[in-house]
């Protein structure tokens, strides 16, 4: 997951670089940082924490120059350390780097042990520090060749931006599986995010996403920049971004988030119908679907559950009677809407099952005669590995119970998943996706 950006030609580089970030906060809370370059040095400032509890007007301040860097960080398991936040910065032959990444790399172990091996010592637990490495003992006289050189070894899912003193490199790899967009500031700079939903709140011109596979070099005294296509295209963009992980406000390959979950909900009410007095979404995740789903079955929509937009990711919930009130504290239904009523909910997804049961439960005890719960994804039976943070195959519940026993476990009354071919015909077909959740077909071999 990660959300990265790149701010270049701006001399308020590192606040454009904040409120990207900030638009771009569901893409990671656990660790956020920017990196700056004067022209002479690089300064980096990284934090565990939120965007706004990172940064204040002192921090930003104190970040001057016209070209920045920034990064959120998702929490994964086992790494609590302020080393894991990016951006990764690093002095070497040539001068200063700092790189910012989104995506997995698969062979990071293979790479790190080899360098390992030839003396290179790590701080933190990142695949991020490969690319530093594999830079920093290339023997190119230049810093770009130095990139690709590296890049030929690492594979797997990426978007980076590295930064030195005086360029900046924005890369996308060939198969494109994250979302990276470039754009143009209104003074004249340009910006390279993961989503464009942070264009919009920093008044950046979308003009188009990086190709897979593509380099775009920004050099300071340039007013534009220059591409370079390193690597053969083979799109696999990551359907998953458009099921859940984007913002619905952000365009990714030209097609809106928001437009293209309320089409997969169009679908799933086309495939699995049945009769119902609500539809109602589980708050945020299915909103856009639900809509959808309503609009084409003409059941009446409705936000029969209330979120409280409060309860963060860290409470603490160390057993299961502080689990389950925490999921009341974020989560109440309305009671006076559902009582007596035949309920069609709707989510984008069932990962390990927990949320589904307890939505479910919490509409019977307010009343609902039926509860038929429709996902407007298929059965995510395999772990994504190209950095959607997905559970192992042991806990992902599609991976092993089917249809019937995951309906028994959450005891909803009916239980339809959208088709793999419904959510093909949802995304298009004017490029290619990655179903790897779906289908398990892992494609970067
Ligand atoms: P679960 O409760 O484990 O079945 O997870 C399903 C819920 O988590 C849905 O409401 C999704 O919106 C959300 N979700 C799906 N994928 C992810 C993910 N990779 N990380 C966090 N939440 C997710």
């Amino acid at each position: 997951m990660c959300a990265i950006v790149g701010v270049f030609g701006d001399n308020e580089a590192a606040r454009i670089a904040y409120y990207s970030l900030f638009a771009m906060q569901h893409r990671g809370q656990e660790a956020t940082g920017i990196s700056v370059s004067s022209g002479e040095h690089i300064k980096t400032i990284k934090k565990r924490g939120l965007v706004t509890d990172v940064f204040d007007e002192t921090a930003l301040k104190s970040l001057a120059g016209e070209m920045a860097i920034g990064h959120n960080r998702y929490s994964t398991a086992g790494s609590e350390s302020v080393l894991d936040a990016q951006p990764v910065f690093a002095s070497y032959k040539l001068g200063e780097l700092s790189v910012v990444h989104n995506g997995n790399l698969i062979n990071k172990n293979e790479v790190r042990n080899s360098l390992i091996e030839e003396g290179a010592i790590f701080q933190s637990s990142m695949d991020t520090e490969n690319i530093i490495h594999l830079i920093a003992r290339s023997h190119e006289g230049h810093l770009q060749d130095r990139i690709i050189e590296a890049l030929k070894v690492i594979k797997g899912a990426y978007c980076l931006c590295i930064q030195s003193r005086t360029k900046m490199f924005a890369i996308r790899d060939r198969y494109g599986v994250r979302p990276f967009s470039l754009g143009k500031l209104p003074n004249g700079g340009f910006i390279v995010s993961s989503e464009t939903c942070a264009f919009d709140l920093v008044g950046a011109e979308f003009i188009r996403d990086i190709k897979p596979g593509e380099m775009i070099v920004f050099e300071k005294g340039s007013d534009t920049y220059k591409s370079i296509q390193l690597f053969e295209p083979d799109p696999h963009i990551c359907a998953f971004e458009y099921i859940y992980f984007a913002r619905p406000d952000s365009d990714i390959e030209g097609k809106n988030v928001y437009a293209t979950r309320q089409e997969m909900g169009r679908a799933l009410a086309r495939e699995c119908q049945i009769e119902a007095d609500l539809v109602i979404p589980v708050p945020d995740s299915g909103v856009s679907a639900a809509l959808g789903y309503a609009n084409e079955s003409g059941i009446p929509f409705e936000m029969g559950i209330v979120r409280n937009h409060y309860v963060g990711r860290t409470f603490i919930e160390p057993t299961q009677e502080r689990r389950d009130m925490k999921v009341k504290l974020k989560l109440s239904p309305i009671r006076s809407l559902l009582k007596g009523k035949r309920i069609v909910v709707i989510d984008d997804s069932i990962v390990r099952g927990t949320t589904a049961k307890r939505i479910i439960r919490i509409l019977k005890e307010a009343g609902a005669s039926e509860v038929h719960v429709r996902i407007a994804s298929p059965t995510i039976e395999h772990p994504d590995r190209y950095g959607i943070d997905t559970p192992s195959y042991k806990e992902l519940i599609s991976a092993n119970k089917s249809v019937e026993e995951i309906r028994e476990y959450i005891e909803a009354d009916t239980l339809s998943f959208l088709s793999i071919d419904a959510l093909k015909q949802s995304l298009g077909s004017d490029t290619n996706y990655s179903l790897v959740s779906f289908d398990g077909n892992y494609f970067i071999k």
